[in-house]
């Protein structure tokens, strides 16, 4: 029977539940793992551009140091004519080069931008800066007259044009000075600050915009994770409340029908309901298997009326009331003889319509029993000494019955003993009642008698 109803339950699965909480929170924690790994990338790219930028505005520094370097020391050169500022002239330009490390490190880092190409154009100023120089330390060297192998071969390789050739030695220091120092190199000079300063101002753009976008994107995954942490917030509350009313709620429900011994309410999750289910088929045999138990227990299984046992629990019913009631012994006449005569099975048959005639004789609210061998007892309820007559009269039909019988069984008759109570099953009710059988018995059998005052009991 339990096998069949699994299919009209509706009902919420555990199992099914369980799996969808785990997905979502799977699918979850991997959402929020993956922007909490975004965050940090964002924040390293935050960090690397300011990086890149202090890195940048270093070489800037770098190319403006070399080429003011160049500058100072042929200046000097042209000033002091001591050949020491002209070796370290041509030593920043072949050994510490300053200004193309700049490049170098600036191209490892923004090659392709704008800020690297104006440095380029920096460099580039610098470096067509620097034949005006040799020329200028070329006119110097020659106005010296320093010996031509003993100057740097960039020096040495300069042609003097023929109109600085003609000039006597001061003319020459004077044009070269002019040369370093005249408003043409202060224009290159400019030149060369105004590119760096150009690639300066990209780099910050750059920069800028770099960290627009990175702090836009960080802003927009962090309030996604705050999203997300919300829903999973949200999604544990769930949990809980599913986890209350899909199983501890049932469970209670389920344990106090348990104590208190009833049928389970039909409640909780597909699971739960079919458990309810299954447990109330079985509650249902154990109390039908109960009561047909305590029914083989009460009833005597030959006539199917109360047995003794049944009998002595109705006798201690009846004794708290406090209502009137008669009570009758009925024992069948020379039995013996039935037994004798017929055969065991036919005194059974004698003593099932015995009994059938008792319960179908009396009200349905009188309780007949049989309470030995071929003894019966019956309890009348609301029942008084006035009404004894209508008892003797029920008593003398089923004589007549049993003494003409219809259905081929041995004529019988019953000897029947009777006493009244005014208020429920007194201790002495039963010896009353035999006391009376006894005065039947020994009058000839097959009759009935009252208790009277007078009759000896035992
Ligand atoms: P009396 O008129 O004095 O009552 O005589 P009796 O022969 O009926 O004597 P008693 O009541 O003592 O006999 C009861 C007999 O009932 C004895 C026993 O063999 C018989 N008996 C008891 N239980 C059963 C039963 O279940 N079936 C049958 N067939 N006979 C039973
Ligand atoms: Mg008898």
């Amino acid at each position: 029977m339990a096998e069949k109803k699994p299919g009209k339950i509706n009902g919420i699965r555990i199992s099914t539940v369980n799996i969808i909480m785990i997905c979502i929170s799977f699918f979850l924690y991997i959402m929020l793992i993956s922007a909490t790994i975004h965050i940090s990338q964002k924040y390293k790219d935050v960090h690397n551009s300011m990086d890149d930028y202090i890195v940048c505005e270093e070489n800037h520094l770098l190319l403006t140091e070399g080429s003011a370097y160049l500058t100072e020391q042929a200046r000097l050169y042209a000033v002091t004519f001591d050949p020491v500022y002209m070796e370290n002239y041509f030593t920043e330009v072949h050994v510490t080069r300053r200004r193309e490390t700049a490049l170098e490190q600036l191209k490892s880092y923004y090659d392709g931008e704008k800020t690297y190409e104006y440095m380029l154009e920096a460099l580039q100023h610098s470096t067509d800066l620097m034949t005006e120089e040799i020329y200028a330390m070329r006119l110097v060297s020659e106005a010296q007259g320093y010996e031509q192998d003993g100057l740097p071969s960039e020096v040495q390789s300069v042609h003097l044009n023929s109109q600085d050739q003609s000039l006597n030695q001061q003319d020459m220091i004077e044009k070269a000075r002019e040369i370093l120092f005249g408003p043409a190199y202060q224009e290159a000079k400019t030149q060369i600050f105004d590119s760096v300063d150009n690639s300066m101002e990209s780099i910050h753009e750059l920069t800028h915009r770099q960290m627009l976008e990175n702090a836009g994107d960080l802003e927009s995954t962090m309030a996604n994770q705050r999203r997300l942490i919300s829903i999973l917030f949200v999604e544990t509350i769930i949990t809980f409340i599913m986890i209350s009313v899909l199983i501890v709620k049932p469970l209670h429900v389920y344990v106090n029908c348990i104590r208190e011994e009833k049928m389970m309410e039909i409640t909780g999750s597909y699971e739960f309901k079919y458990l309810a289910l299954t447990y109330n088929d079985i509650f249902e045999i154990k109390n039908a298997n109960e009561a047909m138990l305590r029914y083989r227990a009460e009833h005597d299984p030959l006539t199917g009326i109360i047995n003794r046992g049944g009998f002595e629990q109705l006798k201690n019913v009846f004794r708290m009331q406090d209502a009137p009631l008669g009570f009758l012994i009925v024992d069948v006449d020379k039995f013996k003889l039935v037994n004798d005569g017929y055969g065991h099975e036919v005194g059974d048959q004698v003593l099932k319509k015995v009994a059938g005639l008792l319960k179908d004789g009396f009200r349905a609210t009188d309780y007949p029993a049989r309470i030995g061998g071929d003894e019966f007892a019956v309890i009348l309820t609301s029942m008084t000494e006035e009404m004894s007559a209508v008892i003797k009269r029920k008593i003398t039909e089923m004589n007549d019955q049993l003494m003409n019988p219809q259905d081929g069984l041995p004529q019988v008759s019953l000897s029947v003993g009777g006493a009244f109570s005014d208020s429920g099953f007194t201790d002495d009710l039963y010896q009353k009642a035999d006391a009376a059988l006894y005065q039947v018995k020994e009058h000839g059998r097959c009759g009935c008698r009252f208790y009277e005052e007078g009759m000896e009991t035992s």
